[in-house]
């Protein structure tokens, strides 16, 4: 019976690399999410019931276990059958926040039932500071990243920030060493350090904003998996540990190509911080003047319908008006009328990374049609028409020619050199970054205001007419 424990485990490591692998397809991730899934309960299961503890006995406390696992998995399922499509980013950043938790209460956990007559262990008090704090982090900023994504919560910034969290990190940092070297203990004073953790993760987190939060999601997301292999190292707990490496490393990748995609360093993210939160408070850098041109759904289904080529770009707005199904439907309609249609996707589209990956793959949309930003840039010059659904910051010329703009630096889809471009959006307000947008009043745009699932059944139904 001893042996099926780790073969158990392994089983469970090997589905999560699975699931994971799964999870990089449109086509394949719900089914990797089930494969992952699976192997987390045989682990969980197989915990509970085969695992031993040195002297030889089985769990105790199994009412308490099953009680949370009851009451987590029913508060787990009502939020996931409730939660709308378009609070699914706060959702996901409530989750990696409770992951953070967990990490930081075993920690806390091990401390209370560390044996004090026992010598200091320098590994294994890392093992649990390390877990502490970066969970604690993790836990509390993502907590501020679902205010924010909910739009609850606004960026924020004020004089001596930079220093307060310096000298929070630095408390953090020292307390942390002493630990470590066994001049501290206690839990009283991992409470104290766990707090001054807490405080650091809600301080880093309040001045970043705009175009620079999918980085700080991303790298929330990977401390989680970091905190939680510190969980599988204390316990010498294999599936534990795998879970947390590939929960970190997916975080850490991900984490490097949102800052590319961004064109920012992670140093100027963290550190930059203050400055976009001051931008985005007033209003970002230059406001855009002149007068914006509107066009009929009639004049704009016109204009598609005799295009050799039109490039669709989806933003948050598309996933707001749940509008991907009815797009795909102007996709074949324009397809059946001989127009090559295509999909620019920008990697920070929407409000979680693959955000309209994830729409678009609902709706069906073919995933060789989903173009990435580098690859459609050259092409926006021989596109005829760009329907831009929903989108905003994600087409902002500022980014390129004003460097007061909090978005100056990000790459953009260069949808202006087109012949001709179509903002769907419901009025003239700005996009997550606060900032206003001189696309709308270039000579080659036309507004098509409202709904933009409203505007796309109008499209549809003209196009059809045509
Ligand atoms: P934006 O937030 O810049 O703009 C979305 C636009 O959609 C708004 O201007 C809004 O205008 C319009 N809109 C909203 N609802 C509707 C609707 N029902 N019908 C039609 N239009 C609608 O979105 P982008 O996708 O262009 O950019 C994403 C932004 O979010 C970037 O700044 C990015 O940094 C940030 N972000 C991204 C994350 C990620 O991981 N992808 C995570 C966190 C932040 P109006 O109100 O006038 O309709």
């Amino acid at each position: 019976m001893d042996s099926i424990l780790p073969i158990l485990y392994l089983i469970a490591s090997i589905t999560f690399i699975i699931g994971i692998k799964m999870l990089g397809s449109p086509a394949t991730a719900r089914k990797g999410n089930l494969v992952a899934a699976f192997g987390m309960g045989l682990a969980i299961f197989g915990t509970i019931f085969l695992y031993k503890t040195s002297s030889g006995e089985h769990l105790g406390n199994l009412p308490l276990i099953f009680g949370g696992l009851i009451v987590g998995t029913v508060v787990g399922w009502i939020m996931a059958k409730r939660v709308k499509m378009t609070a699914m980013p706060q959702m996901v950043s409530f989750f990696n926040g409770m992951g953070g938790a967990c990490a930081a209460l075993i920690s806390l956990i091990e401390e209370a039932h560390r044996d004090p007559s026992a010598t200091h262990d320098p590994v294994h008090s890392l093992t649990i500071i390390a877990g502490l704090v970066i969970g604690s982090v993790s836990f509390s900023g993502s907590i501020i990243a679902f205010g924010k994504l909910a739009e609850k919560i606004k960026d924020l910034s004020f004089s001596g920030q930079q220093f307060l969290n310096i000298l929070v990190l630095g408390g953090v940092a020292v307390l942390s060493v002493m630990f470590v070297l066994g001049s501290l203990s206690g839990l009283t004073f991992l409470l104290v350090l766990c707090a001054l953790a807490l405080a650091y993760g809600v301080l880093f987190v309040m001045p970043i904003g705009g175009a620079d939060m999918p980085v700080v999601i991303s790298l929330l997301n990977s401390f989680t998996g970091v905190a939680a292999a510190c969980g599988g190292f204390l316990y010498d707990n294999m599936v534990m540990l795998i879970g947390g490496i590939l929960v970190g490393s997916a975080g850490t990748i991900l984490t490097i190509i949102m800052c590319k995609s961004m064109n920012r360093s992670l140093a100027n993210v963290l550190f930059g911080g203050l400055m976009s939160a001051k931008a985005a408070a007033t209003g970002g850098g230059k406001t855009a003047t002149g007068s914006i041109r509107e066009v009929s759904a009639t004049d704009g289904a016109v204009l598609m319908a005799y295009a050799k080529q039109v490039v669709i770009v989806p933003g948050y707005g598309l996933a707001v008006a749940q509008a991907q199904h009815i797009c795909h439907q102007l996709e074949h309609e324009l397809e059946a009328k001989g127009v090559i249609v295509k999909y620019a996707v920008h990697p920070v589209a929407g409000r979680m990374p693959g955000h309209m990956n994830v729409l678009l793959a609902e709706a069906d949309v073919s995933y060789d049609k989903l173009v990435e930003m580098e690859e459609i840039n050259p092409e926006f010059a021989t596109t005829d028409v760009v329907l831009v659904v929903g989108a905003n910051d994600v087409v902002n010329p500022a980014a390129k020619t004003d460097p007061d703009s909090p978005i100056y630096g990000m790459p953009i889809l260069d949808v202006e050199a087109s012949r001709q471009v179509i903002v769907m959006k419901r009025s003239m307000k700005a996009g997550y970054a606060g900032i206003e947008n001189e696309l709308f009043y270039r000579p080659n745009t036309s507004m098509l205001f409202g709904d933009a699932k409203a505007s796309l059944t109008a499209l549809v139904n003209e196009v059809k007419a045509l």
